[in-house]
């Protein structure tokens, strides 16, 4: 869909889906066409109708809204995919950018698939907004989006991505931000860092350091409001690894994993021989 096609002078949209950017935080940042297309949209499918209330009014916009979520009922995201093939239809979130850590995705799926017109009106994401203010290598990063909850499953989300050259960026709540910090620093080693909160409003705030000084920092003072992590790759230097934290992050590991696999894990982490570390493992185990 080109910009010519998706709005004429009688300001009218062309039908399709039109996948809209709202604010993270500050209003002020719904961009110009965003507000045209929530004010033109036959239809405005959102999360959750008092939030995006807000920003329709914002907007000067007097739109429908309808529910959704990609876990709606399917008879409603079929009902909106019939409705594009004659009406626009703009697919707003809570905040931010729609799909990402947001619903919207199976919305795009059957839209494609059905040949309907698809189109975005970009805008901020927490994600890129984090990423851009840590400090840290932007030239290749993974969106990790919340970490599982479990013990286990966190620490085996981490553990996948442990070997991987690239920036990593979390979405995180403020009370889990000390732990999932310490849960890092356990995998993935004691890496360059940064905590942005708050971004765009008022008490926005960035803290760097390594994971365990920033683990540290929020163990007992969890920070408020909305929380991106972003943890820079692993260091290029090879690092002689410190006994003792070859002993921790083994004991860390085997809290999760099978001696052998907690072998595995660590000996790539600091690039040691897995079988010494199994004899380890097991001397740990027998105290
Ligand atoms: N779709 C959104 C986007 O484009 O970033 C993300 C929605 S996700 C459900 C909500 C998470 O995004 C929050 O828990 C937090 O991790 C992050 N987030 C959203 N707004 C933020 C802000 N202003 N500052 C920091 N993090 C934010």
């Amino acid at each position: 869909m080109s910009s010519e096609a998706s709005s004429d002078a009688s300001s009218r949209l062309a039908p399709g889906l039109y996948i809209v950017a709202g604010p993270i935080g500050n209003l002020s940042d719904l961009t110009p066409r965003a507000a045209e297309i929530l004010r033109l949209a036959d239809v405005v499918a959102v999360e959750d109708t008092r939030v995006s209330a807000k920003l329709l009014r914002h907007a000067g916009s007097d739109r429908p809204m309808i529910p959704y979520h990609d876990h709606s009922d399917e008879r409603v995201r079929s009902r909106l995919v019939d409705r594009m093939a004659g009406e626009a239809v703009a697919l707003l979130c809570d905040a931010g950018t729609p799909l990402i850590s947001d619903p919207g995705y199976k919305l795009v799926r059957d839209a494609r698939a059905a040949g309907r017109a698809v189109t975005t009106a970009p805008g901020p994401c927490a994600m890129i907004a984090a990423l851009t203010l840590s400090g840290l290598p932007t030239d290749r990063f993974l969106f990790m989006g919340f970490l599982p909850n479990k013990e286990k499953a966190r620490g085996d989300a981490l553990a996948e991505v442990m070997g991987l050259r690239a920036t990593l960026v979390f979405y995180e709540s403020g009370p889990r931000t000390g732990k999932s910090l310490a849960a890092m620093a356990g995998v993935l080693g004691d890496r360059e860092a940064a905590v942005a909160r708050e971004i765009s409003k008022t008490f926005e705030e960035v803290a760097t350091g390594t994971l365990l000084e920033l683990a540290e920092r929020y163990a007992d003072n969890a920070p408020r409001g909305e929380i991106v992590i972003v943890v820079g790759p692993p260091s290029d230097e090879p690092v002689a690894a410190a006994e003792e934290d070859v002993d921790a992050a083994l004991l860390d590991a085997m809290a999760r994993l099978p001696a052998s696999k907690a072998a595995g894990e660590v000996a790539k982490r600091f690039g040691l021989e897995r079988r010494a570390l199994y004899d380890r493992a097991m001397e740990l185990k027998e105290g």
